[in-house]
């Protein structure tokens, strides 16, 4: 029987970062010697805490299906860690609603809130599956360029130039993930503000929230006052920050009622979280020990950044690139490194797949061509390898008439 995709799927393209990872590992497979930055995940093990926690839950029988909104004490959990968090909010774990990573919460928010003629802005660059849940939606998506000026970050007035009567949500993603970029409490403010004189629901995605360089975790939602949360669902979870990916446990903090829809809709798809990983993450988000790992994790994550920015301002002077403030990626600019040729961030990648065997990511997932994504989630030694690899690429680009 002929196959035709139905029109749920009309704008649908696969994940690049899920496809470039997979390449990545099918070559080292292979025994290819490739070094992958271009997957967003943790390089470190799962906390042995945390770990240990899920292994106990499956012995301890906990096999079968869990409340569809997430066990008690990992929802507690989550909030109590929230809550330490954010200045003495106290956050209630009734709002939070537990789902198979936080890339289902996002679904899971999008889908309830939005649909046939809503629109919903994403600044841009953005994360490859923020237009993508958009368009599930069959909402559809508005770009909004951030100021190259400002960390590609989007300000109210950039906001407001794309708003229109079908405006129905903002989708922000803070520590950024492609950028590294993040808002301060005054800009998230600000734009909270623009969203309640609107009538627009603010997603904020804040899965790197701990992933921050400034001091303590990155400005949240949950820095701004009640009446903001009234109007906004929280995306957190476990992947990033605690390393903890193949677990898939993300969540939502949403007003009761639309937490209640969230819940709903996710009976009729996974019911709800794998019930020994929320075990597994409820250990994480509560244990000192854990807390700990974090902390280490992030000095690392710091130090490699220091690092990879240290050897571009060092070796690759001419190449602009985002400061990242938080998050574990570093957005450069390739459109003007090699003179009279274009080669925008889809050649450059595979250019320095085949000559040097390093993955990065296009800047084309992320909506902007003319920037490649590097994730330093990789051991030191991986990450000065693969650095040598691409000052090298780069000084042959940069080089008159190079052959590429
Ligand atoms: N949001 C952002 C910005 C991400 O980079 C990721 C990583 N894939 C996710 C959400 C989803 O993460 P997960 O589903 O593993 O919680
Ligand atoms: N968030 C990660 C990335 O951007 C993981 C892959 C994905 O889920 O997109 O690379």
């Amino acid at each position: 029987m002929t196959f035709r995709r139905s029109p749920n799927l009309e704008h649908l393209k696969a994940s690049e970062t899920v496809a470039i990872s997979t390449e990545a590992k099918r070559r080292k497979a292979a025994g290819e010697d490739v070094l992958d930055l271009g997957v967003g995940e943790p390089d470190f093990d799962t906390p042995a805490v945390a770990s240990a926690a899920g292994i106990d839950a499956i012995q301890r029988g906990c096999t079968r299906y869990a409340p569809n909104v997430g066990i008690a004490p990992l929802r507690n959990a989550m909030a109590g860690a929230l809550s330490r968090m954010s200045g003495g909010r106290v956050v209630d774990a009734e709002r939070i609603v537990v789902s198979n990573g936080s890339k289902q919460s996002l679904f899971n928010a999008c889908f309830t809130l939005f649909g046939p003629g809503n629109s919903v802005l994403i600044p841009s660059p953005a994360w490859v599956s923020y237009p993508q849940i958009v368009h599930l939606c069959r909402a559809r998506p508005v770009m909004v360029p951030g100021a190259a000026e400002w960390g590609l970050k989007v300000s109210v007035a950039d906001l407001e130039r794309h708003r229109d009567d079908s405006t129905r949500g903002i989708i922000l993603c803070s520590p950024c993930n492609p950028t590294g970029t993040v808002y301060t409490t005054a800009e998230l403010r600000a734009i909270a503000a623009w969203a309640a004189e609107h009538d627009v629901w603010v997603i904020s995605d804040e899965i790197y929230r701990r992933i921050h360089y400034g001091p303590g975790p990155a400005p949240s939602m949950f820095d701004l006052d009640d009446a903001a949360l009234e109007r906004s669902v929280v995306i957190y979870g476990a992947s990033k920050a605690y390393a903890m990916t193949g677990w898939r446990i993300g969540a939502a903090y949403a007003p009761l009622e639309v937490g209640r829809a969230m819940a709903a809709l996710q009976t009729h798809t996974t019911t709800g979280a794998n019930h020994p990983a929320m075990w597994a993450a409820a250990a994480a988000f509560e244990s000192p020990e854990v807390d700990a790992d974090v902390e280490r994790m992030v000095g690392a994550f710091r130090r490699r950044r220091d690092y990879l920015v240290a050897r571009f301002q060092d070796q690759a002077p001419g190449v602009e690139f985002v400061e990242p403030h938080g998050a574990f990626y570093l957005f450069f600019r390739v459109d003007g490194i090699a003179p009279g040729r274009e080669i925008g961030g889809a050649k450059f990648c595979e250019l320095l797949m085949a000559q040097e065997g390093v993955a990065l990511v296009p800047g084309s997932a992320f909506g902007d061509d003319r920037w490649v994504r590097l994730s330093y989630s990789v051991s030191d030694r991986e990450l000065e390898t693969a650095t040598d690899r691409l000052m090298h690429f780069i000084a042959r680009l940069a080089e008159p008439n190079t052959k590429g």
